[in-house]
C-alpha cells in the first residue's frame, strides 16, 4: 500500500520535498474488524484546500498531521467488508487519503457513501457530482441567489468549481460571465461550457485593462460573484458590482501559497452596498442530497459538462498538486491509481 506523507511544512510556496513517498503493507481482508471496509482506490482528488492544512496555523480545518497520510477525497471499489451495508464490488467514496488501499470505519457517518455509476462515471463524484460541485451549487444558489436576467460572474472559471457556477447560473435563466488564466481555458469556458463570456487575466497585467476587459463582458455590471481567486481579479470584480450585489467568498487560491492578497478598493463594498459572505461547503451537509441529486441529474443528461486533468499514479500526486497551485491544471486534478 503505497503512501504520501507530509514530511515538513513549506515556508512558502510548497514543494516536492515537503511529501514523501511511503511503502506500506497492504491491508489484509482477514484482519479487518467488525465495521470495517476495505477499499481500493482508483481515483484520489487534489484540492487546493490541502495546502491550507499544510500549514501549522489556526484555521476552519485542523492541520494536516506530519509523518501522517495526506488527507484526501478518494473513490474507488470495496475489496472486502465487515459492514453489511456495503458488498465487493460497490463502487464507494470517501477521504480514504492519499494511498492506494484504505481500511474505513464505515460505522462513522459520513465516512463512506455508495455510489451509483451508471449514469455518472466514478471519476465525477470527485469533481462535479461531489465537494466541488456542491460548493459550486451552495455558493450561487444560497449566496448570489441567481433569478433568471441576473449577471453572475466567477473566477478560475475552467476548473472543478467555478465550471459548474456558471453552468448552474446558465441553467438558471442568469448571463455567466469567467475569468480564467489563459485563450485554452476561455476559450473551453465559452464554447465547451456555454458560459456567455470569459476574460482572460493573464492577457490583462494592468489592473485597468482587467477592469476594462470585465466591463466590455459584463454591460449590465455584475449581480452575484463567485470569487474563488483573489487580489487582481477580486478588486475588477468588485468595481463592476452592481448595487446591493452578492458576493460568494469560496476561495481565494492566489495567496495560499503565502503571496500576499490585499484588497485595494474595500470602500466599494459599502458604496455599492455589498452582500459579501464567506462559507465552508462541509458545514452545510443540509444542502448536500439536494444538491448532488441535482448535479448528477444535470450530468448524466449532458446538461453540466467537466473536464479533467488526470496525473497517473500515486507518486505524481506531490507535482500534480504543486501544478494546481499554479494554475497548471485543466479542470478537476485527479490523481488515476489504476
Ligand atoms: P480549480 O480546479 O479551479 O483549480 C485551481 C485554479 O485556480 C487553477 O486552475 C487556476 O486557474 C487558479 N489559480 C491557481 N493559482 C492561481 C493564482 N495564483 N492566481 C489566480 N488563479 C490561480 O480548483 P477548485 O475548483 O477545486 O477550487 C477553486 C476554488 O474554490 C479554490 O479557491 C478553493 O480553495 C475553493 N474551494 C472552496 C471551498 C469552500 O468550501 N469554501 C470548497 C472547495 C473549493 P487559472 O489558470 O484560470 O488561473
Amino acid at each position: 500500500n503505497r503512501q504520501i506523507h507530509l514530511a515538513s511544512r513549506p515556508d512558502g510556496e510548497a514543494s516536492s520535498a515537503n511529501f514523501r513517498l511511503v511503502e506500506a503493507p497492504a491491508p489484509e481482508p482477514a484482519s479487518l474488524a467488525v465495521g470495517q471496509v476495505l477499499v481500493r482506490h482508483h481515483y484520489l482528488s487534489l484540492d487546493p484546500y490541502m495546502r491550507g492544512r499544510m500549514n501549522d496555523a489556526k484555521s476552519y480545518a485542523v492541520p494536516q498531521k506530519l509523518g501522517a497520510v495526506m488527507g484526501g477525497g478518494t473513490v474507488g471499489e470495496v475489496l472486502a467488508s465487515r459492514h453489511p451495508g456495503y458488498q465487493p464490488g460497490d463502487k464507494v467514496v470517501g477521504m480514504g487519503g492519499w494511498q492506494e488501499y484504505a481500511v474505513v470505519d464505515a460505522a462513522q457517518p459520513g465516512a463512506l457513501r455508495k455510489v451509483d455509476t451508471t449514469h455518472v462515471p466514478l471519476s465525477a463524484y470527485l469533481g462535479a457530482v461531489g465537494m466541488p460541485g456542491v460548493t459550486a451549487w451552495y455558493g450561487l444558489m444560497k449566496i448570489c441567489a441567481p433569478v433568471p436576467g441576473a449577471s453572475i460572474a466567477v473566477s478560475a472559471a475552467s476548473g472543478a468549481v467555478g465550471s459548474v457556477v456558471g453552468q448552474l447560473a446558465r441553467a438558471k435563466g442568469c448571463r455567466a460571465v469567467g475569468i480564467a488564466g489563459g485563450p485554452e481555458k476561455c476559450a473551453y469556458v465559452v464554447d465547451e461550457l456555454g458560459f456567455d463570456a470569459c476574460i482572460d487575466y493573464k492577457a490583462h497585467a494592468d489592473p485597468k485593462s482587467l477592469y476594462q476587459a470585465l466591463a466590455d463582458a459584463t454591460p449590465d455590471g455584475i449581480d452575484g460573484y463567485f470569487e474563488n481567486v483573489g487580489g487582481a481579479v477580486l478588486d475588477a470584480a468588485l468595481a463592476r458590482m452592481n448595487a446591493f450585489g452578492r458576493i460568494a467568498m469560496c476561495g481565494m487560491i492566489s495567496g495560499y501559497d503565502g503571496a500576499p492578497i490585499p484588497l485595494a478598493h474595500p470602500a466599494l463594498i459599502l458604496q455599492s452596498r455589498l452582500r459579501v459572505e464567506g462559507f465552508i461547503v462541509s458545514e452545510h451537509m443540509e444542502v448536500w442530497g439536494e444538491a448532488l441529486g441535482e448535479l448528477a441529474g444535470m450530468v448524466a443528461s449532458g446538461r453540466l459538462k467537466y473536464r479533467e486533468s488526470v496525473a497517473q499514479g500515486l507518486e505524481s500526486a506531490p507535482d500534480a498538486f504543486i501544478g494546481l497551485l499554479k494554475g497548471r491544471n485543466f479542470g478537476k486534478q485527479l490523481v488515476k491509481l489504476i
